[in-house]
């Protein structure tokens, strides 16, 4: 076959590949995608807690991190508009986004991250695009002598491009599909790679002191001092037997899961919005009460409890009884408590990979390598994520649309 009427291929039908098949295939150009699973897009499935925070309402290059160029991240992310992506997906996707308030995350109006996964691959097959499951690609053979890539299949077959588009993900919850052969193809084929670890995991702790709040949830406010700055987070924060959980949580974990050692990596919560002046104003006031009644108002009741027990105040002390050493304690514990985590629940249970391939290896236009050209990058493999709030799909959107255009346009190298 003559290398022009040969199809890009898309390796991974998740959130970014699947986005750059339809943009690559919109553009004109035959389009063939590969998927390891029967289905595709298991990860949109099971987002949002099965409803798929697509997007969120507002969104900065500031909030991702990365070890690699900030100016890339940058160039990559503001390619594609937050709300230019939002239409897309209401115009051409056909789904209505609603704004939850609280959080400021995009759902679906129907609340399915279903429709979200068969939305964008049903827009893929009628932009033209042609889908295949149960594909695992086990290799890529780059052009040799102005040929066409070979893509290798598990059991022996290979598919000729004439480009080839990677977006197999990371390393997290594996069972999606995602189980790193892409972070291994990419390496053999020369690009680098950043450290990779799992990100936005819940943490544990052993022993499990906090087992019995299993369940208890509230808004806290977490901070991780860093070598340079510090890593902050607010939002939802839930008790687990196993540990803590919750967005505010995940949105930290990454800076516990980097040092490994609980003693070099503290996480201290504030468990209300009240600093430490304002508690210590609240436990002067002498009204007649006890603490625990006060602690009780302001806090899930066996949190309050468990304060109160850990920072060794009799339940029956009255506020005009709490001693200055005891009011010391206590407020510690509600505005600068120090998580006791042991460890993380790994790829097993993390939203995201942090690391990856460097931003600076790619073109931040076009998402094509700068290592081999006409092979094209986008999603979870670069090294790039965001907090919990839709802003991973965010870059996977962003990346995949970049990287399926530039897969597709006349400019980018032909393989032959
Ligand atoms: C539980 C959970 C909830 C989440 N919720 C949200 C949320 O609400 N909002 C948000 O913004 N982000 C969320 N995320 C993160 C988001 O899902 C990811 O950032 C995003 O899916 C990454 O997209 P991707 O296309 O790069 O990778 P993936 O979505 O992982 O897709 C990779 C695809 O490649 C396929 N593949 C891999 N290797 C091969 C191979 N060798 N051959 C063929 N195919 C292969 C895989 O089967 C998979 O389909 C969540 C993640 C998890 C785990």
């Amino acid at each position: 076959m003559p290398s022009s009427s040969l199809p890009i291929v898309v390796i991974g039908a998740g959130a970014a590949g699947t986005m750059a098949a339809i943009f690559a295939a919109g553009a004109g150009a035959p389009v063939l995608l590969l998927e390891r699973t029967k289905d595709g897009g298991r990860k949109i499935l099971i987002s949002g807690g099965g409803r798929c925070n697509v997007l969120p309402s507002e969104m900065s290059p500031s909030q991702y991190f990365s070890a690699s160029s900030r100016n890339s991240l940058k160039k990559i992310l503001l390619s594609w508009p937050l709300a230019d992506q939002r239409r897309f997906f209401e115009e051409e996707v056909g789904i209505r986004l609603a704004l939850e308030h609280e959080s400021g995350k995009l759902f679906p109006e129907s609340n399915r991250a279903r429709d979200v996964r068969d939305g964008l691959l049903d827009l893929a097959r009628r932009r033209g695009a042609r889908l295949r499951f149960g594909a695992h690609v086990v290799g890529i053979d780059p052009p040799v002598d102005g040929g066409p890539w070979r893509v290798r299949l598990d059991g022996g077959e290979t598919v000729e491009a004439a480009k080839v588009v990677i977006a197999t993900g990371g390393l997290s919850v594996p069972q999606t599909g995602s189980d790193g052969t892409g972070l291994r193809i990419v390496r053999q084929l020369g690009h680098t790679l950043h450290d990779t670890y799992a990100a936005l995991t819940p943490l544990t702790t052993e022993p499990a002191v906090h087992a019995h709040l299993a369940g208890v949830s509230l808004t806290a406010h977490l901070e991780a001092p860093l070598e340079r700055g510090a890593l902050s987070a607010e939002g939802g924060f839930l008790f687990t037997h196993r540990g803590y959980s919750g967005p505010s949580v995940l949105d930290v974990s990454h800076a516990a899961v980097r040092a490994r050692k609980p003693a070099e990596q503290p996480i201290y919560a504030r468990w209300t919005e009240m600093d430490a002046a304002a508690w210590e104003r609240l436990l002067l006031e002498r009204s007649g009460g006890t603490v625990l009644g006060l602690l009780r108002r302001h806090l899930p009741t066996r949190l309050a409890d468990t304060l109160l027990a850990e920072a060794e105040i009799d339940e029956a002390r009255t506020l005009p009884q709490l001693r200055r050493d005891e009011r010391a304690r206590l407020v510690e514990r509600l505005t600068r408590y120090r998580l006791p985590w042991t460890g993380d629940e790994g790829y097993k249970k993390a939203e995201v990979t942090g690391g990856g391939v460097p931003l600076g290896e790619v073109d931040p236009r076009t998402q094509e390598s700068r290592v081999v050209p006409g092979l094209f990058l986008c999603g979870e493999i670069l090294d790039c994520f965001g907090p919990i709030g839709g802003y991973n799909f965010c870059w996977a959107w962003a990346t995949g649309r970049a990287a399926g255009l530039g897969a597709a346009s006349n400019d980018a190298v032909e393989a032959g």
